[in-house]
């Protein structure tokens, strides 16, 4: 599969904000290429260990009446695709599951955390009696992804609970192929 050929017309702006991003972001897509919801990973600055990305944009979506009106179907997020920088993690990988998400694009593997197959294919892999399992696509604008966390990661961090000094570390910006 070419990733790149299925990247959504909201590509410009996402790229910009991958670039220039000291976050993990995900933004959530309909299957229009309309975004309908953009997040980054909130834990240092909530002191919340769950508000990853891709939570932050279900709850986004969720809190929406015009996109998840009364009413709406068991999974409201059927005909939804996720883009976001890191592999999603177990918590987030079963979520997504749970809300019936269509597809996810992600950057690079989560290798300690990965819920796509990083770790365990909580997506697809594992069977489940009524949820049904979805699509997750990684190596997605990979270089990128792996250079916004390098960049979110030698640079000091003032919204974490006790930050430590990272004024020594530097940017590596070489990026082995997997
Ligand atoms: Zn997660």
């Amino acid at each position: 599969m070419n990733i790149t050929s299925s990247w959504p017309k909201p590509w410009p702006w996402q790229r910009k904000r991958w670039l220039q991003g000291r976050f993990q972001w995900a933004a959530s897509l309909s299957g229009g290429n309309t975004i309908i919801a953009k997040a980054r990973n909130r834990t240092n600055q909530l002191r919340n260990a769950t508000r990853h990305a891709e939570l932050e944009a279900i709850d986004e979506i969720l809190a929406d009446p015009a996109l998840t009106p009364p009413g709406s179907s068991r999974y409201p997020f059927s005909d939804t695709t996720l883009y976001v920088t890191v592999e999603p993690c177990i918590m987030c990988a079963s979520a997504l599951r749970q809300m019936g998400i269509q597809r996810v694009f992600y950057g690079c593997t989560n290798d300690r955390f990965g819920g796509c197959g990083g770790v365990i294919g909580v997506n697809d892999r594992l069977g489940h009696p009524s949820h049904p399992p979805y699509e997750a696509i990684g190596g997605y604008s990979r270089e990128d992804a792996i250079l916004i966390l390098r960049r979110f990661y030698v640079t000091e961090n003032y919204n974490a609970p006790a930050p430590k000094s990272k004024a020594n570390r530097v940017l590596k910006t070489e990026i082995l192929p997997r």
